[in-house]
């Protein structure tokens, strides 16, 4: 791998490139963004691109530093991750003491903390002073997805670049090049809301579960059903976790409402995104007129865009099925 394959977050590569094309990578980063976007496959490729024998601004993959670090056995390169759900200090003071030390192999040290959020007090107050001066050859990248948990020392001393979620498009790319049929590539890429790791990992059976969820939702939305057990059952759940699969569940119903609106503007039905659910969906056709359908779409999409920009989770779930069907669910 090299910067070129990864997918998405242009904006961070063009900057890391350019960083290193100017010698001036900076020496303490924090990377930050969502899960499952590759942050830290960016980190690795940073290192061998910081320890190619040929390159300067990305790895070559043919030298031996760049083949030892893909295979994780190069002595300057080293990745932390919590033990037991947490950094502990111990961890962070090897760090410390093998920063100081030159690269034994390489030409640079790097060291890449996963799940930063996860040091304690006393490992992030160990490493303040090595991200304030470090030396010339080390570099330390911290991996977050939680910007708010870091102490605010830590984040002052590093160089912040954040990761964006990765586009539908290319997540579903990346599926179809993987041999997954077109549908289901499309509705994962819909799913997983721009975690691609995910998109690789997820079971079909899950994925399948939460879209009768959304199809149960939508049908009962439709009905004017009251919807309470289904919110007691959201605003109960953790905030982060409400959020993903709150979010999950809009991006489902936003899909079944595209499918409504080419059904009703007799569009081509191939195009239906939920072929399976077709029988469904002409079913329930009666249930909203086109301009409905269109109305609902817009509220559906700006539920989706206060979720992922951080509005009030509660605030939005109620005014969101008060809204929906212009009566009081709440
Ligand atoms: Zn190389």
């Amino acid at each position: 791998m090299a910067f070129k394959e990864i997918l998405g977050n242009s904006l961070v590569k063009k900057i890391l490139k350019k960083a290193l094309q100017k010698d001036k990578v900076p020496n303490s980063m924090l990377f930050c963004g969502p899960e499952g976007v590759g942050k830290k496959n960016m980190a690795l490729e940073l290192a061998k691109a910081l320890n190619c024998e040929k390159n300067k601004t990305d790895a070559c993959e043919e030298c031996e530093s760049c083949g030892a670090i893909n295979k994780g056995n190069f002595p300057d390169v080293m990745v932390i991750s919590p033990e037991k759900n947490v950094i502990k200090i111990d961890q962070m003071r090897l760090v410390k003491q093998l920063s100081y030390l030159k690269p034994m192999r390489g030409k640079r040290r790097v060291f890449i903390v996963i799940e930063a959020e996860k040091m304690n007090e006393e490992a992030a107050n160990s490493l303040l002073k090595i991200l304030e001066e470090p030396p010339f050859f080390s570099y330390i990248i911290l991996i977050t997805h939680n910007l708010y948990v870091i102490l605010p020392t830590i984040k002052s001393r590093c160089q912040v670049l954040n990761f964006l979620p990765i586009s539908k498009e290319d997540i579903e790319k990346t599926l179809l090049e993987r041999g997954y049929e077109d549908e289901k590539a499309k509705i994962i890429s819909l799913l997983v809301r721009g975690n691609l790791k995910q998109a690789l990992s997820i079971e079909w059976e899950e994925i399948q579960m939460k879209r009768t969820q959304a199809w149960q939702l939508f049908i009962s939305l439709l009905k004017g059903e009251k919807t309470a057990l289904f919110l007691r059952n959201y605003t109960s759940l953790a905030r982060t976790l409400v959020k993903e699969e709150l979010g999950q569940i809009l991006e489902v119903l936003a899909s079944f409402l595209r499918d409504f609106i080419l059904l009703k503007g007799e569009g081509d039905l191939r195009l239906l995104m939920n072929l399976d659910y077709r029988e469904e969906i002409e079913r329930a056709a009666g249930l909203l007129s086109l301009e409905e359908s269109l109305d609902y779409l817009t509220k559906v999409d700006y539920a989706i865009y206060g979720l992922n920009n951080n509005l009030n989770v509660n605030l939005l779930i109620s005014s969101f099925f008060s809204n929906f069907i212009g009566r009081d669910y709440v």
